[in-house]
């Protein structure tokens, strides 16, 4: 559902890098970053660029990467570092360099944020806002269990839903803190209906983009 037309389509035209909009979403799996991540883009008229998507894609294709990561997948493991790196990071550069990207499960720990920081950074197209979307824990399973009867991802068995939210846990807070330190940190209730947790979204984001005084990340 739309709010008063407000999600018809690009609210900015910019291509400057220094008001082009450049999000991260972190959040646990079942919190709805990917449902928010497209209604973003899609609202501010840039790429949705969601690693998960693109690595599944490769495993159904059974390419090199795909092949490569499948394994840990899944297991809800994350995949190794140069393998989303070599996958995503080009995606994301041409996407800075163009309108802008909402980012979404990249970069998923403190590793992946601090190698790719200095890369975006010299071509000044990193991070400019960082969303946690932040859920209450003891929502994630049913959700979850509930989108896999529905969409039947391969990674959505109890077991493995339970690694990738032990996984997440486990690696949340120093990704948390790298944006949180650099000023560039906002939070989003992500316990409310999808259209709620959207309205606070874009509040968050107006607030925060396009700023100059805000340092990149
Ligand atoms: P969810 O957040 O629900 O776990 P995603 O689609 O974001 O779903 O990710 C699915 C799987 O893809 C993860 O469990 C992991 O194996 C892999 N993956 C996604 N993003 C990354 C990343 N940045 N680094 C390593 N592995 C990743």
């Amino acid at each position: 559902m739309t709010q008063g037309g407000s999600d018809a389509g690009p609210s900015r035209s910019s291509t400057a890098h220094d008001e082009s909009v450049r999000l991260l979403l972190i959040g646990p799996p079942g919190s709805g970053k990917g449902t928010q991540g497209k209604r973003l883009a899609q609202h501010y008229g840039v790429e949705h660029i969601s690693a998960g998507d693109l690595l599944r894609h490769e495993v159904e294709t059974k390419s090199d990467i795909g092949r490569r990561a499948s394994d840990y997948m899944e297991q809800g493991e994350l995949v190794p570092d140069g393998l989303v790196y070599d996958l995503v990071m080009p995606k994301v550069l041409a996407a800075g360099k163009a309108n802008g990207y909402v980012l979404d499960g990249f970069p998923r720990s403190v590793g992946q944020a601090e190698e790719c920081r200095p890369v975006l950074d010299k071509d000044d197209v990193a991070v400019r806002l960082a969303v946690h979307l932040d859920a209450i824990p003891d929502d994630l399973m049913p959700r979850l269990l509930d989108r896999a009867r529905s969409e039947g991802r391969f990674d959505d068995t109890p077991e493995v839903i339970r690694a990738r939210l032990d996984v997440f846990n486990d690696e949340v807070e120093p990704l948390l803190d790298f944006y949180r330190d650099r000023g560039l940190l906002v939070l989003v209730d992500a316990t409310g209906a999808p259209d709620h947790v959207w309205a606070q979204l874009q509040v968050a984001v107006d607030g925060r983009q396009p700023r100059t005084d805000l340092r990149s990340g």
